[in-house]
């Protein structure tokens, strides 16, 4: 897996939120929706045709909120746009403000600067008297809180609040021309969720070489808005993917205890149940050998695991679940941490420069929780990340091994997950027909 992807990847998961149902943290800056990202290109031996992408979004939700609407005549409430290069004066003027105590505080006040991110694209809402006096204020912050500014007898008050956000579901499809980033640009799709698509089906495509010209996509995910305004994406609920004339589908379910997974129509985990790298963002300094010059021994050793050169301090994650065998020092190894996980499998990870907190010997880990810090004890000559991949007491090694399937759904789950799935899928297949009428 190439570095890049893995960096996108990784800025995916950091991304996603960690419920389903509950309030999502929102992605700004990271929505840039015409940035061509050169990876997962097609391979050179395919021919790239511009073949046109059909896109189909559809609104389930249309709540138009009209509730911030003054009723008294005397009151005007207006909306503006925020423009590039605009400031608090022009927006202002815009808006119909013609009053210099109000010019002044949101000029002057501490608790209005996050007015002066003023986000291109964005909305500035104003309530104004018909002589342009200001009796209140929203923007939706980058942070997410929306400003609020109010005049009362005292003068005017800012206030900053999460407001709620409503989760809606749109959905889209594409044809692959020369790259997955390319075609999901053609159809509109935000960059979140190009990414999600990618990493959900990971483990059966090699994005970065086995898409072909012709390959297509369906996704359906959520976007969140606050106030009508898009703030985000949300999660990917059900995703198709046709590769090399091969169809994959996996659609988003949550057990009892709020564990999600992405799971193909069947039941199957479509993931796998180890991570690929302990480390978010990985340079492998080190490869796996049998055979190798070691810098410090001088001499000809096998290196049974994967070196991951990062800066001391980098987060280390559990690359799978499983519990704590062993956290302390342990001669060569430095600081180690050592997973124990189901079906004979364990992971060690070595040199650490500390353990993370409440990792000690018994305890139960998740995939991807923080067990310790990239260091440099034992036996290394710099920091890095010594990763050890375990079958059965065997040394393997994790980068060619084909890694064990995630846990599928369990027989308890099973109707439960088939009614939820059913009607997902129900929605891939319309989106489908939907491409095929377009098409004729
Ligand atoms: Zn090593």
């Amino acid at each position: 897996m190439s570095l890049n992807k893995e960096e996108i990847l990784a800025q995916n998961r950091s991304a996603q939120p960690p419920r389903y149902g509950l309030v999502w943290p929102i992605v700004f800056a990271v929505l840039s929706f015409f940035s061509v990202v050169a990876a997962f290109g097609i391979s050179h031996d395919t021919i790239a045709e511009d073949i046109e992408v059909h896109r189909v979004v559809e609104d389930l939700l249309l709540p138009l909120r009209r509730t911030e609407q003054a009723s008294e005549s005397r009151q005007f409430w207006r909306e503006e746009r925020i423009q590039r290069g605009d400031t608090v004066s022009t927006i202002l003027v815009r808006l119909g403000v013609d009053d210099p105590e109000a010019t002044k505080y949101l000029l002057q006040a501490r608790g209005v600067r996050s007015l002066y991110q003023l986000l291109p694209g964005r909305t500035v809402r104003a309530i104004t008297t018909n002589h342009g006096r200001l009796e209140q204020l929203t923007y939706l912050n980058t942070n997410g809180k929306r400003l609020l500014v109010e005049r009362t007898a005292e003068g005017f008050v800012a206030s900053e609040k999460v407001p709620d956000l409503e989760a809606r579901i749109m959905q889209s499809s594409g044809e692959i021309a020369s790259s997955l980033f390319g075609a999901t640009d053609a159809a509109g799709l935000p960059e979140n969720v190009a990414i999600q698509l990618a990493d959900i089906f990971s483990s059966d495509i090699d994005f970065n070489r086995d898409l072909r010209s012709g390959d297509r996509f369906a996704v359906v995910y959520e976007a969140n808005y606050a106030h009508g305004e898009f703030v985000g994406v949300g999660r990917v609920v059900t995703a198709e993917f046709m590769n090399q004339g091969k169809t994959y589908r996996a659609v988003y379910f949550q057990d009892q205890n709020g564990r999600g997974g992405y799971y193909a129509p069947d039941g199957k985990n479509v993931r796998k149940a180890f991570l690929r790298s302990p480390l978010v963002f990985t340079r492998v300094t080190s490869r796996y050998s049998n055979s190798r010059f070691h810098p410090i021994l001088r001499k000809w050793i096998a290196h049974r695991g994967i070196d991951y050169g990062a800066r001391t301090g980098t987060p280390v994650r559990a690359t799978a679940d499983g519990r704590v065998e062993h956290a302390g020092r342990k001669g060569g190894y430095g600081i180690l941490v050592s997973l124990r996980h189901a079906n004979g499998y364990a992971t060690r990870y070595a040199h650490l420069s500390r353990i993370a907190k409440e990792i000690r010997r018994g305890r139960r880990v998740s995939q991807g929780e923080v067990i310790g810090y990239v260091g440099q004890t034992g036996r290394a000559t710099g920091p890095h990340l010594h990763y050890e991949f375990l079958a059965n007491g065997v040394h393997r090694n994790p980068a060619t091994l084909a890694l064990p399937p995630g846990p599928p759904i369990t027989p308890d789950l099973r109707n439960e997950f088939q009614t939820v799935a059913a009607v997902l899928f129900q929605r891939l297949d319309l989106l489908g027909d939907t491409n095929l009428a377009l098409l004729d």
